[in-house]
Formats: C-alpha cells, structure tokens, sequence
C-alpha cells in the first residue's frame, strides 16, 4: 500500500502546503480521503487520473478538507468516457445534501454539464476521447455516515470513529483502513479523544492532526477540538502505533524551527518512526 499526502497543511494557505487531501493505493484501487483545496490538481501533480478514484471518504466539511469536492467530481466526470465506476462519496452529513446542490438538476453547476453535454464542440471532444453520445449527466453515489460506519470489501475496509473536532456544528470523524499491508489511520482534525485513540490502537501508521505546540495552542485559546504536538505523541504512544505522520501542520509549526521543535518533543513521548509530512510525500507500508 502506498499512501499520497496530497494535502498536509490547514485553512492557511503557504507555498508549501494548503488543506487536507490523501489517497491510498490499494492493490489496485485508489481510496481517497478529504478533498481539500487543489486536489484534483495536486493528484495530477503525483500522476493520478481522478477516473480512476472511485472511493471519497470525507472526515469532516470543514472547506479545508472538501472545497475541491466539485472540481474533483467535474473533472472526473469530464474526463471521462462513459465506463468509469460511479464516485462513492462517503462522509457526515451533509455529504449527500452537498453533492445534489452541487450536480442535482438545480445544483450550483448543472449549468456547466448541461452545456457540456449538449454543446456540439464538447459532444466531439467527449466522441474524440472514446466516449459514446449521449453523454450523461455526473453521477455520485453519496451516502452520509457516522461513527462507527463500516465499509468492506475485497481489498480493505474503512471504520470509523468519532473526532472531536467541532460538534455540535459538524460532525467529524476519524478512519482506519485496514488492507493486508498493514494500517493506516487518518485522524482527521481533532483533539485527543479516546474514541480516535481506540480506532488507531496497533495500527501500523497514524496521520495525525498536528496544530501547533500545546502551550502555544492553549495560551492562544486554540486548543479546544484539536490536536497539538504533545497530544499526536501521546495518541500514538498510548494506542502504541507503529509510525506518528505529523499532518493538518499549522503554519507557524511548519517553520524550519518549529519542525525542529516538534520533532524533539515527540520523541520525548513516543519513541516509534515520526515523520514531518510534506506535501506530495509517499509513504509506502509492507505486509
Ligand atoms: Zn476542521
């Protein structure tokens, strides 16, 4: 399994990194999860066809981690000739709810595909591309889920659990895919909470939201719902995973000197593999 950081950053943009976004490899699927800004581009930047995700799990809709979401969809849509697998777009509500106001025959781009289906010139470059008139309109099976959600099938399987994040306003959740390489968690944005702690236990890798450093965070009243370097550490110390991946990195942390600081302090709680993620970086897990 091979895991794409394609988003390791925050609301804030930098040069170096803006929002959330991941894909899995998996035997031969690819498994998404968020959709923050740029992704659609940033999966072309790792020389992935969007046709060929056919799986979103969403942890939250916060728009750093969904604003891409109608690029994504466009595009694949667009891209494509007809017999790509419809898009599973799986997360909390209002998954479903925002993908019809996005494509639903009154949704904020039905004006879009409708030109691009009956618009001669992009009838010919759909043909030119292997498609088959008619063309029909985007579709996304969209289902809204919520903790405890478990999605199987032959190659891996996808649970989740409860991030606390920002409820009662969103609900927010956390995954863990499980494939015969090994496992890997996505805490998605959270404070330390049993209930991420208990669905990241054994696992081989956690990606873990990572803020700031604690004091700076509690100093700053931006502790609340979410994850510093202390907190990642004892998650992945406690649930005894096999690699902590620092990501959702704010952008003072991201600093050379405060990835210097992280780093020191987590090895002063957890003593497995950390990694600093950067965006577009790899991460490869072995059975
Ligand atoms: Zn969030």
């Amino acid at each position: 399994m091979k895991i794409h950081v394609l988003g390791s950053g925050t609301p804030t943009p930098t040069p170096e990194r803006f929002g959330s976004a991941f894909v899995a490899e998996v035997a031969e699927e690819l498994v998404m999860i968020d959709c923050g800004p740029a992704a659609t581009w940033k999966l072309a930047k790792v020389g992935i066809d969007p046709t060929a995700v056919d799986n979103l799990f969403f942890t939250h809709h916060h728009f750093d981690h969904d604003v891409d979401y109608p690029c994504f969809l466009l595009t694949r849509w667009d891209q494509s000739v007809g017999s790509e697998n419809d898009l599973r777009a799986y997360g909390p509500a209002p998954t479903v709810r925002l993908t019809d106001q996005l494509i639903g025959p009154d949704g904020a781009f039905a004006h879009d595909y409708n030109a691009r289906i009956n618009w001669k010139t992009s009838q010919q470059v759909f043909v030119n591309r292997g498609g088959v008139l008619p063309r029909r309109p985007p579709v996304v099976q969209a289902t809204d889920i919520e903790a405890g959600y478990v999605h199987e099938t032959t190659n891996w399987s996808m649970r989740s659990a409860v991030a606390q994040h920002a409820q009662p306003y969103l609900d927010c959740l956390a995954y863990r895919l499980d494939t015969a390489d090994g496992s890997v968690v996505f805490t998605g944005d959270t404070e330390p909470c049993d209930s991420v702690l208990q669905l990241a236990k054994g696992a081989d890798t956690m990606l873990s939201m990572c803020w700031d450093m604690d004091e700076e965070m509690e100093a700053s009243g931006e502790h609340q719902g979410q994850c510093g370097v202390s907190g990642a550490a004892r998650m992945a110390a406690e649930a005894e995973v096999g690699r902590l991946v620092l990501v959702h990195t704010g952008p003072d942390i991201s600093q050379p000197h405060g990835v210097e600081s992280a780093l020191e302090r987590v090895s002063q709680i957890y003593d497995g593999e950390v990694v600093f993620a950067d965006e577009f970086m790899q991460l490869e897990l072995e059975d």
